[in-house]
């Protein structure tokens, strides 16, 4: 998309979900060339920017909320609506559409927000996917690319040819992508264990909050027993005090670590040894709770012979 662009609708962060259809069934790389040109004079132009499905990452909710210099929670409340991610039970927010169902930075003049849209508007038409074959995240990734050709779209027949990797760079994915990563590897760890995979509303809810507001996850770094806990250098608490790209990265860890377990995140040992006593107490505790269903039941069946062996002398 060029500037004052914009892109089509049944599209998410994760491609497309409504037409799956008009997903081209190649794969591409970044060497592949593609024709596709997204400028004020194409007879479609701002149509894609409606009834659509725009998710919003910790990333662009950064930046956007700094562009118009609101507070997370002002950004929130005027612009966005909450959604559940990915088919997930991971609460997050997408654009609220205005009551004609229409992107409320769009304009018959283009996008207003240009040069901060969201990362879903920079990805059209242009999806990746990768399959990991790997326990770890990044270890034998495939990735590859797609294209998205609906029928509306006009800008798929104008003559302008790129290949993947100057599209990616010229619509600035590449930043995007970097600074989303830990964020949807969450998510898709999360879709990948399913919902019969129990989460507390309370782990929702932290969640949400890293998702969506900094500060919050900057007070809740600083300001609550966090540090009682966990064991950061004074170098990373200086740079995710001052910085809030460090931060959101710092947060991505701080997600993997609480919700699965992942060693992101080192826990201080007194924490650990008081989780290990209070582990073994509750074992203790389930072993002495058997212990007594056992010898309960033991001498009910005794109560019992001999209660038969009476009988049986009779
Ligand atoms: S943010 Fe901009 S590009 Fe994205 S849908 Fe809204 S107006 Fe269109
Ligand atoms: S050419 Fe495609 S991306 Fe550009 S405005 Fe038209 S529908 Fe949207």
């Amino acid at each position: 998309m060029t500037d004052n662009t914009s892109f089509s609708k049944d599209k998410t962060m994760f491609g497309t979900e409504k037409n799956p259809s008009y997903v081209m069934p190649k794969k591409l790389t970044l060497e592949s060339r593609i024709q596709f040109r997204c400028h004020p004079d194409v007879s479609c132009f701002t149509a894609c920017c409606g009834n659509i499905n725009i998710i919003l990452t910790p990333f662009d909710i950064l930046r956007l909320r700094r562009h118009l210099n609101l507070t997370a929670d002002e950004f929130l409340l005027r612009f966005t609506a909450p959604t559940y991610l990915e088919k997930t039970d991971l609460p997050g927010v997408k654009i609220h559409l205005d009551e004609k169902g229409r992107c409320p930075f769009v304009t018959p003049e283009g996008c207003t927000i240009y040069s901060v849209r969201p990362s879903t508007c920079r990805y059209y038409p242009v999806g990746m996917a990768s399959f990991h074959e790997g326990a770890q995240e990044d270890q034998n990734e495939e990735r590859f690319f797609f294209l998205v050709k609906e029928p509306h779209c006009k800008g798929h027949e104008e003559k302008k040819e790129w290949t993947i990797a100057d599209w990616r760079k010229d619509q600035g994915v590449d930043l995007c992508d970097e600074m989303n990563a830990g964020w949807m590897a969450i998510i898709m760890r999360r879709k990948s264990f399913g919902f019969q995979a129990s989460m507390s509303e309370q782990a929702k809810k932290i969640f949400f909050m890293v998702s969506t507001d900094l500060d919050k996850f900057r007070e809740f770094v600083f300001e609550s027993s966090f540090l009682d806990t966990y064991d950061i250098d004074e170098a990373t608490l200086k740079e995710i005090k001052e910085d809030d790209i460090a931060l959101m990265q710092f947060s991505y860890l701080y997600l993997a670590s609480s919700l699965f377990g992942t060693e992101d995140l080192k826990i201080k040992e007194d924490k650990v040894q008081a989780k290990a006593a209070e582990v073994k107490e509750s074992q203790k505790g389930a072993e002495k709770r058997a212990e007594e269903t056992y010898e309960g039941l033991k001498k009910e069946r005794d109560a019992m012979k001999a209660a038969i062996k009476k009988q049986k002398k009779k």
